[in-house]
């Protein structure tokens, strides 16, 4: 589609970042191209425009800055996920795996009430193993969790099948 050409055009990749062998996906281009940015933003939005959602959770770091302007469309409050020990009230923690071993990643306890309507926001899904982890603590939080959405997919790792079993809806926009 136009739009994928679009905001492919704007993403930069970086072969043997941060890893040798890795082709990272650098979205920073997007985020400083305005239209780019927009087109995104309103494409993410777009399938919950006049449907309640009352959060959006957004994972650190780059799931903050999708996650505040799709939160300001909705007219939806921001809730942030971020790696252990940087939220400064009571938290709840859950591990997550990556690559390479794992990590813990903390909501704070009061950001979600039972049955709240939660639009997840990431960059991008690879193996999905981020989202699994924040989608396990909103599942904590009592969170009714509309949809996951990202920027971009690499479906070939796995991600949106991984989320798709935990009964969460994947939307993305480039693959
Ligand atoms: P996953 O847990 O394997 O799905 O990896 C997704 C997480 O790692 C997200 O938080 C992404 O921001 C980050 N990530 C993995 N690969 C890339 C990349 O190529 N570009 C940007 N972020 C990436």
């Amino acid at each position: 589609s136009s739009l994928e050409k679009t905001l492919l055009a704007s993403i930069r990749t970086i072969p043997d970042y941060p890893k040798p062998g890795i082709l990272f996906r650098d979205i920073t281009t997007l985020l400083g191209d305005a239209r780019a940015f927009r087109r995104a933003v309103d494409e993410l939005v777009h399938p919950f425009a006049g449907t309640k959602i009352d959060k959006i959770a957004g994972i650190e770091a780059r799931g903050f800055i999708l996650g505040g302007a799709i939160a300001h469309q909705l007219s939806a409050g921001f809730v942030p996920i971020r790696k252990k020990g940087k939220l400064p009230h009571e938290t709840v923690r859950v591990a997550y795996s990556l690559e390479y071993g794992v990590d813990e990643m903390e909501m704070h306890k009061d950001a979600i009430a039972p049955g709240e309507r939660v639009l997840l926001v990431d960059d991008l899904i690879a193996t999905g193993g981020t989202a699994e982890g924040a989608v396990k603590l909103l599942k904590q939080m009592g969170a009714d969790i509309a949809a996951a959405c990202f920027v971009i997919d690499l479906p070939d790792l796995g991600g949106r099948a991984k989320l798709e079993t935990l009964g969460v809806e994947v939307r993305t926009l480039v693959a």
